[in-house]
């Protein structure tokens, strides 16, 4: 038990925090990013698989969906589900997987209970086989469902959309792609990912660096040697690698990088904080005695917690719930007293007390001390991405393995032969660029096609020029028989995405077995929906990631969340649990309100 915060403690801590993020606030925000364009372009090759020579596709399937990661698989899945037989998932990569297709480097594995994050483990069968399960199981079991529904058959890999249009007196979608298709869908819906396209740090002399990079999404074995399960790197022995960036990823291959490479320097800008992993195997006899329907209750279970509700249990106990927890307590201790305010304190004092914890544990585990000063995060625990780990902090201790921090500042420079932190040059044979994904740019930047819709409208660049407009994050006016799957604007569920996407597929299916069944040949929302919804949101405000008074980040659109297209960035305005009890009464009621169900030539009812 630690012993509580004084008010000036916690007045010291803020006073820091405050400092901490002043001294990272850059005026280009966004734009100091470098795009992997031109020269940089081999940052997204896919160095898995060879791309075979076929001919191009000009046939038409019911539905069609751009994306081959989970949101693809959820919907495909749940569409099966409802007696849709062909669906197409058409994915730029060589299979399915999304992000676990792309992200194999060394130690890469779910941040979320596998008994959550993993879908549709009741439908396949498959058991995790830990708590957190590495990148190669979560890669199998997306092949896994792929197979379980019959999804490779119709399945176009290697394959980049170049337009979606909409073809109002067909009725249908023609799909457009890199590889000459020309290929027609009474229905489309996109999954492309928040997360999927990588950026560079905008550092001078970036491009004249001698020595091999390449980005953690594209790890290249073939350099370093090993392999995605984590097989010693012998190619890195006497090598000197840098690595930019310590989010979320570094995180994970560092320790990695650290046991295999002759020398390591990690060039760090804002700390992640690392709370305790405690990863361990599933037992199968215990897996094998949950009750059916378990994953349901499980993820609901996880989602109440860890957005501050009440729960008799909690199923996943993690480091994601743990903090609802500790607000829990504190408010049943003063239940006499609860109103917004004292909850809103409870939750600013179960941060406090949960971040000293996070730095006290890095002082317990660093040899060196002021390496563990560096290591120390100044924020809040939700200001970034949380990160959970055993080995990562562990890493500082071999003599080989070094922190460079850059003071929030970032590293100044890359030259011809290293990195250059605060007028130093760090010689080096190779540089991994750790420094995330493009998030906030212009959407036909990150999926490289617009969406056209009736009278040639363009979704991304004119529809949502000023920001996303949608029904349920899901439907836009002017898109017949078209879906997006992605959290915005619905639940906006970021601590566990695959909860949004599995309702997302559900909703879309029940939709679209109902078109079928009434014999709609379009099913539309209407403007006056669209712009109910757009209302409500914009009435509760409740943004996704964190806000002003966080360390800059792609949480808060680096430092600026109320800047840009905010629109984007909302979500449902009491929460994700609301808005999935909300959507699952909305599809199951049958009124499918909002939305207009057209036949050949008039309007079927719902
Ligand atoms: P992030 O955007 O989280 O991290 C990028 C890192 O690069 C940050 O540390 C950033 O510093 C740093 N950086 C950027 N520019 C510079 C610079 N000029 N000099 C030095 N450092 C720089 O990307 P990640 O790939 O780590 O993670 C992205 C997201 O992917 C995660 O937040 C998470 O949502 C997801 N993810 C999930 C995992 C899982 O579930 N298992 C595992 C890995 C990732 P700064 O913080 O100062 O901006």
């Amino acid at each position: 038990m630690t012993t509580p915060l004084t008010d000036a403690e916690r007045a010291a801590i803020h006073a820091r925090y405050a400092a901490e993020r002043d001294k990272r606030l850059r005026a280009d925000g966004n734009e100091q990013y470098v795009e992997v364009t031109g020269d940089f372009a081999r940052h997204v090759a896919d160095p898995y698989t060879e791309v075979v020579e076929r001919e191009p596709l000009t046939d038409e399937v019911t539905f069609a969906f751009v994306g081959g990661g989970f949101a693809g698989l959820c919907t495909a899945a749940a569409l099966k589900k409802a007696g849709v037989g062909d669906v197409r998932v058409i994915e730029k990569g060589g299979d399915f997987g999304g992000t676990w297709y792309w992200n194999r480097y060394p130690g890469a594995q779910c941040d979320t209970a596998a008994m959550i994050y993993l879908p549709l483990l009741e439908e396949t069968g498959h058991v995790p086989s830990e708590k957190y399960t590495h990148a190669p199981e979560i890669l199998a079991h997306c092949q896994g469902i792929g197979r379980h529904f019959d999804l490779y058959d119709d399945a176009v890999f290697s394959t980049e959309v170049t337009d979606l249009s909409w073809d109002d007196e067909a009725s249908r979608w023609v799909i457009r792609t890199d590889r000459g298709d020309e290929m027609r869908a009474k229905y489309v819906a996109i999954g492309t990912g928040p997360l999927h396209r990588p950026k560079l740090p905008g550092v001078p002399g970036i491009g004249t660096f001698g020595g091999h990079t390449f980005h953690t999404t594209r790890w290249d074995y073939e350099y370093t040697g090993g392999d995605p399960a984590g097989a010693p790197m012998t190619k890195l022995a006497g090598k000197r690698v840098g690595i930019i960036g310590t989010g979320a990823t570094a995180v994970q291959c560092v320790p990695h990088l650290a046991r295999d490479a002759g020398e390591l320097y990690v060039f760090q800008r804002t700390p992640s904080s690392i709370d305790v992993r405690n990863n361990h195997e599933i037992d199968p006899a215990w897996f094998a005695d949950l009750e059916p329907g378990w994953q349901k209750r499980w993820r609901e279970n996880f989602t109440i917690l860890q957005t501050g509700g009440f729960a008799d249990e909690d199923l996943v106990k993690d480091g994601w719930t743990d903090i609802s927890q500790r607000i829990r307590d504190r408010v049943l201790a003063n239940l006499e007293d609860f109103s917004p305010e004292t909850m809103l304190q409870a939750y600013h004092d179960s941060d406090d007390e949960k971040m000293e914890e996070i730095r006290a544990r890095v002082d317990t585990l660093i040899e060196d001390r002021a390496t563990a000063q560096a290591l120390k995060p100044w924020y809040r625990q939700l200001c970034k991405r949380p990160c959970f780990h055993d080995e990562y902090l562990d890493a500082y201790n071999r003599p080989t393995a070094h922190l460079i921090d850059t003071d929030g500042q970032g590293v100044e420079a890359i030259t011809e032969r290293g990195v250059v932190v605060a007028g130093s040059e760090y010689e080096l044979d190779c540089i991994i660029y750790a420094s995330g994904f493009e998030v906030g740019t212009e959407q036909t930047r990150r999926s490289g096609f617009d969406v056209h819709g009736r009278d040639g409208v363009a979704l991304f660049t004119e529809h949502w020029g000023e920001g996303m407009r949608t029904l349920h994050g899901l439907h836009s006016v002017g898109f017949p028989n078209f879906f997006v799957v992605s959290p915005s604007q619905a639940a906006n569920l970021i601590s566990n995405v695959p909860h949004n996407l599995v309702e997302a597929g559900e909703t879309i299916a029940a939709i679209v077995a109902h078109a079928e069944d009434v014999g709609a040949e379009q099913v539309e929302v209407t403007e006056e929906a669209e712009q109910a919804w757009i209302d409500q949101l914009l009435a509760g405000m409740r943004m996704f990631g964190g806000a002003a008074d966080c360390t800059p980040g792609y949480y808060n659109n680096e430092g600026r969340p109320d800047e840009g297209r905010v629109l984007d960035r909302l979500g449902y305005p009491e929460g994700p649990v609301a808005y999935f009890a909300y959507i699952a009464d909305w599809r199951t009621s049958g009124a499918f309100d909002g939305l207009e169900f057209r036949g050949a030539e008039s309007t079927v009812d719902a």
